[in-house]
Order: structure tokens, then sequence, then C-alpha cells
């Protein structure tokens, strides 16, 4: 595993990953559930939208050829109750916004352009034709597509379906994940720390960046570097659609994760990944489950997760475009590139004159997780060539 040769790239990675995170079933899920899962169907509009001409503005409805000129007010319009007849030539009906323009009118004047006296307005100027009336099916049309198969839902998709009268539709379970962190010198924040202990900080990460994926998330205690509870707690979690363990998974005589792993039946599909940091990503599968063995450092926790996990546990809810989307952005300082394996720096993104800056933190090392903590983007810097001025353009991840 050590020949560098032998490491997959990253995209070789996530295409074994996509290729085993086949979407698990669908269930009907009603509108108000569905903040951040993915349809596993197409949503199309039951009824045209507007559903009728209505008007954009509070105002009157008017027949275009009756402008300019004065006309009696022979009716109100209030949202939500049409007009009772036609409006005829030579008459003006008041209309609030989103108002049913009534039949005969073809456009409204705005409230503010009117002189209303004693039930009669006066229109200085000609109208045209259709001036705020949103016409009908002016959005979308009845049948016509509003969100595509495989597209997570957020507040504007909510929103859309909502108003198309779409109270339901089918998308795949959310994956079960649970997560497990490995090493004997693990404590809990909160608890005392013996020599040679720090305090566990993966397991709390990954659940955060789970959920933030969508999956509901188990918890485990971390465990010691023993045989037994390995078994017990690596058994526990392959009941999951999804086991992310970290820690355990490098050549130490202390990691132990694939090797219990495997023993439970855990088919090994890659170890060793051309990432910085990362590089000892194992990835499994035992029947439909999928096994991340992430490395233990936190940074290289957080990276692989957005790079190897997300994807795999968006695609288990259907999405058809699971990979994570890096925007360019530019170099504040030099970089230089690794010799061989593609990196990801963390990073503050600022936008400057319209552009976003990416300002690579100091401080790069993989154990250094408490300066993650000012970083809102990782900046992919590939292997090899020269060094990248300050002004390059880089492509960056923003982080959840
Ligand atoms: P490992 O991958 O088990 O060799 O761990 C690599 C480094 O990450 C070691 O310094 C561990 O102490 C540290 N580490 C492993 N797991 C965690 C964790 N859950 N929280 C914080 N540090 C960890
Ligand atoms: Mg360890």
């Amino acid at each position: 595993m050590c020949e560098v040769a032998a490491l997959l790239s990253i995209e070789e990675a996530q295409r074994l990953i996509l290729e085993r995170a086949q979407p698990l079933e669908a269930e009907r899920v009603e509108l108000g559930e569905l903040a951040g899962r993915v349809t596993a169907e197409p949503a199309s509009a039951g009824l045209d939208l507007p559903p009728f001409d209505s008007s954009a503005m509070d105002g009157f409805a008017v027949r275009i050829e009756d402008t300019p000129g004065r006309l009696p007010v022979v009716g109100r319009i209030p949202a939500g109750r049409p007009a009772n007849r036609e409006l005829a030539p030579g008459e003006a009906m008041g209309i609030a916004t989103g108002g049913a323009v009534p039949l005969g009118a073809d456009a409204v004047l705005p409230l503010e352009y009117v002189v209303e006296h004693d039930n009669e307005i006066e229109i200085a100027d000609a109208v045209r034709a259709g001036a705020n009336v949103r016409p009908r099916g002016g959005d979308v049309g009845r049948g016509d597509l509003v969100v595509a198969q495989g597209e997570r839902l957020g507040p504007a998709q909510l929103g859309a379906l909502a108003a198309s009268g779409v109270a339901d539709i089918l998308s795949s379970r959310r994956p079960r994940a649970t997560v497990l962190a490995t090493g004997t010198e693990l404590r809990r924040p909160g608890e005392k720390l013996a020599p040679g202990e720090i305090y566990e900080a993966n397991s709390v990460l990954l659940s955060a960046q789970l959920e933030s994926a969508g999956a509901l998330v188990t918890r485990l205690d971390a465990v010691a570097d023993d045989e037994g509870v390995h078994r017990d707690a690596l058994a526990a979690g392959l009941g999951a659609d999804l086991l992310v363990t970290s820690g355990g998974v490098s050549v130490g005589p202390h990691d132990l994760v694939r090797a219990v792993g495997k023993e439970l039946g855990v088919e090994e599909v890659f170890w060793g990944v051309s990432v910085k940091p990362g590089k000892p990503l194992w990835f499994g599968v035992r029947g439909r489950t999928l096994v991340f063995g992430l490395p233990g450092n936190p940074v290289s926790t957080l990276v692989c997760f957005e790079l190897f996990v997300r994807p795999a546990v968006l695609a288990l809810q259907g999405a058809s475009d699971p990979l994570p989307r890096f925007d360019p952005g530019r170099l504040t300082r030099a970089v230089w590139p690794n010799a061989t394996r593609t990196e990801l720096l963390r990073a503050r993104s600022n936008v400057v004159d319209g552009a976003v800056e990416v300002d690579v933190l100091r401080g790069q090392e993989s154990h250094m997780i408490a300066r993650s903590a000012g970083a809102d983007a990782l900046v992919l810097i590939p292997a090899g060539g020269e060094e990248l001025r300050a002004g390059s353009t880089v492509n960056y991840l923003r982080l959840a």
C-alpha cells in the first residue's frame, strides 16, 4: 500500500464509491417533512400558475381602449373573491394584489397613478395591454416540470412545490449512519485527561457532517485499540446503511479497523487514495452497508468526509449530482503543490471587488483541527508543478 503508484486518484475512488451507493427505498413524504430530502420522482405542476389572470398591484382593472379617460368604479375585488360579472366597456373595478382580473379587463392601473373621486377614477395616460396583469400559467403551466428527480429540496424548491399544489412526493428514505471513533487515547470533552490522552473530536465532527448530508446518525462511544471492543462496536455499526469510523486504518500495530472489519465480512473495495490529508482512507462494503474507515487525524476526517462520504450519503438518497462542487477563487498568497498527492488546504474565503479570494490558513498539518475553526473552504491544489502565485485561480469547496 505504501507504493505511491498504487494509490487511487480522488476521482477513481469517488467512482468506486458511487457505484456502490445505490438509492435506498423510496417512501411518500409530506411536504412539511421534505426539507433537505431528495426527490425520487419528478414533480410537475398540478395546475397553471398563477391559476387565473391575477393583479400584480393594488389598483383598478380597466379596458385599455377606455384609457385615458374618466371611469366609474363599479366594484371592488379582494384577493380570493373574484368579481361576479364581466367588466363592461366604460367601467373600472378596484382590485387588490392577487385578485382575479375580471373578464373584459386587460390591464390594471396602480392606485398611485389614478385620481379617485366619488367612486370615479381619472386616468391621465393610455395604458398598455397586460399592464400589471400576471397571466394565467405565466409562472408554470399545468403538467410542466417543477422539480426534477434527484434534486435536494431547499426552501426555493419547497416553495415551488407547495405553490404548484404538490402535497407529497416520493423520496428515498434517509440513510442510517453509525459513527465510531477508535483510539485508546481518546476521551470525551469534559472528562479529565490522563497523560498521553487527547479529546475525541471526530465523532461529533462526523455526526454534524452526516446530518447536514441528510443521514440519521447514531454515534457510538469511542473504542480503545483492542480487537474485542472493535469487533463488538463494528458489528453493531454494520447494521446501518453506512458505517463511518475514524482512526486505526494506517499501518501501525494498533490499527485494527481493516482487519476486524474483514473478519466481520466487510469486503475491501480500496485502501489508499492519493490525497493529502487522507491517504489511508479505507472503503468497503458488507451487503448493502457502505463502510468508510477514515484516518484519525481530525483534518483528514473532515476532508475525507467531504470528498468521499458526503457524495455517498447523497447518492444513497438518489441525488443526481452527489459530487462536491468546486468554484473558482483567487489565492491571496503563494502555495507550493505537493509533489505527488492532490492537496486540500483549509482556507477562509472573502469577496473582494466582487471576486472570491481564498486565504489559505497558516498551519495545514492534519492534526491542526483547532485552526480549522477559521476555515469555511477547502482549496484543491493538484499535485506537482510549479508554485502557484498569489492571484492564481484555484478551485475551492465551500464547507457546509
Ligand atoms: P490514527 O489514524 O488512529 O493513526 O490516528 C491518527 C492521529 O489522529 C493520532 O494522533 C490520533 O491520536 C488522532 N486521532 C484519532 N482519532 C481521533 C479523534 N476521534 N479525535 C481526535 N484525534 C484523533
Ligand atoms: Mg489510532
